[in-house]
């Protein structure tokens, strides 16, 4: 996603979550909040690893469980999704409606762009009762080139 304010990006992340928040009745603390902004430094995916040493040279270094905890809350309430492939994480660019959701991965750069194409959730939940499999939810991870690696 080139040539767009990035910044724009962070803030309505960070603000949608604050309200989301304040909505459902659970605390943005600050640890919370500053793991989010990390997460969306970018449309790629971060590592927990990097989010770590990020913020230990940012100065007060955090206690990896605090970190990892954040993650676990911020994925919880759908703030942010897990890239199990990678086993890194991206913010989620509608947090207000649980969705399963397709994640395009480009390999070349790494950005991963959200498709939430509700056919394909349908096709698959209806293949898999053919199995009497019901499903609970669907993160598909597809791999590919992105439009701006491609030019
Ligand atoms: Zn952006
Ligand atoms: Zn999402
Ligand atoms: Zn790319």
């Amino acid at each position: 996603m080139p040539n767009h304010n990035h910044q724009l990006c962070i803030d309505n992340a960070l603000k949608n979550a604050a309200e989301l928040c304040r909505e459902r009745n659970v605390r943005f603390t600050e640890i919370r909040r500053r793991v989010l902004e990390l997460v969306w430094a970018s449309h790629r995916s971060i590592k927990a690893y990097d989010i770590l040493s990020t913020l230990s040279e940012k100065g007060k270094k955090p206690q990896p469980p605090t970190v990892y905890r954040a993650l676990d809350f911020l994925v919880e309430q759908g703030f942010v999704h897990k890239v199990e492939s990678q086993n890194a994480f991206v913010g989620c660019i509608h947090p207000e409606h649980s969705h399963n959701c397709q994640l395009l991965i480009c390999e070349k750069c790494g950005t991963v762009e959200e498709l939430c194409n509700e056919n394909v959730t349908t096709e698959l939940t209806n293949a898999a009762k053919t199995k009497t499999f019901r499903i609970k939810n669907i993160t598909l991870e597809i791999k590919g080139i992105c439009k701006n690696c491609r030019k």
